[in-house]
């Protein structure tokens, strides 16, 4: 079944198993910092690794349109669990736009179930924004392309199976991103392989954005056929672009997640103002929070118009860097300038663990830098604004 009622049925699916599943574990998970594995089979079972993977490999082949519905509804109860399968289908977008007909045949079904999962990995520890100063290689040797090199933060990369690694296949290309390539690397283990020069090193210990598996990989000597390069002989020196293409489908997914968390906010803070009475009255009833309680509706009413036209762009198949910018910058300021006001509503309480309210404060800045920073999203809009006003 495909088309809205199908989409609306998933919806209403999603909800039920938020509200029976997800939400009453959510504060422990979250403050122990616990890998929510029953909830990633029951992700599986959503057909979730699949939401953006066409029906021909075993996706549900969503809409942008309903993916960011589907992901602001699981971000409203738990923002990290949907980084469990949006960087996921990121990796998967890249093999799905830029693969061979072989590679698309390979990779997408088990995708598609969850049965292999990842992530995207291009951040370095000396290049996250300036991804063209990547220093891990990919040098052919007669027989494979032997990858060497470190990257820091990737998520999924502890319990992931695959990863979509950037690296340099001509490491002294002028300009550096002519250069550079997309890999999908797999764990020792699934091919049966024991050793294959893939590592998992270090989890780095979070301000937020809890749960979810964030790695530091390490390739010595990781020897890939050409089978594992993005696009074979014809996505050598395509990987920068490949990158920032996927990137517009993962802009729009921060800027859904953000309208989750800044959606949660509101909501927290419209029942609080309710509950909390001070000087004889309910504290919605002083001018004060009003103003506030007025300022969050309108920035998440206005995060959630331009994350969904952002996406109705991407369907159309329209360049929508500008509006997938615009829509992940206003967002993601807009989820962190709702937890603060959110914070302000809940006096002490916000201090508490006890209240929702410090982990959306948590996880609301990790919008503003991942899939591109803020700062680079408005130089980003800058220069489209003048690519389609030139005079
Ligand atoms: C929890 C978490 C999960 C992550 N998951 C992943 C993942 O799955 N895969 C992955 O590849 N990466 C991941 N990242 C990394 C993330 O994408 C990078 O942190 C991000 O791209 C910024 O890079 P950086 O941290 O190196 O900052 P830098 O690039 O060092 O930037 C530092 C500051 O300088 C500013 N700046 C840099 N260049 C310019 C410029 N030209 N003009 C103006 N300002 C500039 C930036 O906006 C920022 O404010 C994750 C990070 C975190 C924290």
């Amino acid at each position: 079944m495909s088309g809205e009622g199908h989409d609306d049925a998933l919806l209403d699916a999603i909800a039920k198993w938020l509200a029976r599943d997800v939400k009453p574990k959510v504060m422990k998970y979250e403050h122990d910092d616990i890998y929510p594995a029953e909830m990633v089979e029951q992700m599986k079972e959503l057909g979730l690794f699949g939401a953006t993977i066409s029906e021909e490999y075993g996706g549900l082949g969503l809409r942008a349109t309903t993916y960011v519905k589907i992901v602001q509804t699981i971000s409203e109860t738990w923002m990290a669990l949907s980084g469990i399968f949006n960087s996921h289908l990121m990796m998967a977008t890249i093999v799905q736009k830029f693969g061979t007909p072989a590679q698309k045949q390979y990779y997408l079904p088990k995708f598609a179930t969850g049965e292999w999962r990842g992530g995207l990995g291009l951040t370095e520890p000396d290049a996250g924004t300036d991804l063209q100063g990547i220093r891990t290689q990919a040098i052919w040797d007669g027989a494979h392309y032997v990858i060497n090199g470190r990257k820091t933060w990737i998520s999924n990369g502890k319990y992931g199976t695959h990863v979509a690694l950037l690296v340099k296949t001509n490491p002294q290309a002028d300009p550096p991103r002519a250069g550079m390539s997309i890999f999908i690397v797999e764990k020792p283990g699934v091919a049966g392989v024991e050793k294959n020069g893939f590592e998992v090193g270090q989890k780095f210990d979070k301000l937020g954005y809890r749960g979810i598996d964030s790695m530091e990989l390490i390739f010595d000597d990781y020897k890939a056929p050409k089978s594992q390069l993005v696009g074979e002989d014809s996505g050598e020196g395509q990987g920068f672009y490949m990158a920032v293409g996927g990137l517009e489908l993962g802009r729009i997914n921060i800027a859904a997640r953000s309208c989750g968390i800044a959606k949660a906010a509101l909501d927290e803070s419209v029942r609080y103002a309710q509950e909390r009475k001070t000087f004889g009255k309910p504290i919605y009833q002083h001018q004060a929070i009003q103003l506030k309680l007025g300022e969050m509706a309108t920035r998440y009413e206005a995060a959630r118009l331009l994350t969904r036209s952002a996406a109705e762009a991407y369907d159309r198949g329209d360049r929508c860097d500008m509006e997938a910018g615009m829509a992940k910058y206003f967002a993601s300021e807009a989820g962190v300038e709702n937890s603060m006001d959110a914070m302000r509503i809940f006096g002490g309480y916000s201090y508490s663990k006890e209240y929702r309210v410090e982990q959306l404060f948590r996880d609301a800045p990790l919008m503003c830098i991942g899939e591109g920073t803020n700062e680079m999203q408005r130089m980003i809009i800058a220069k489209q604004l003048v690519e389609r006003n030139k005079i």
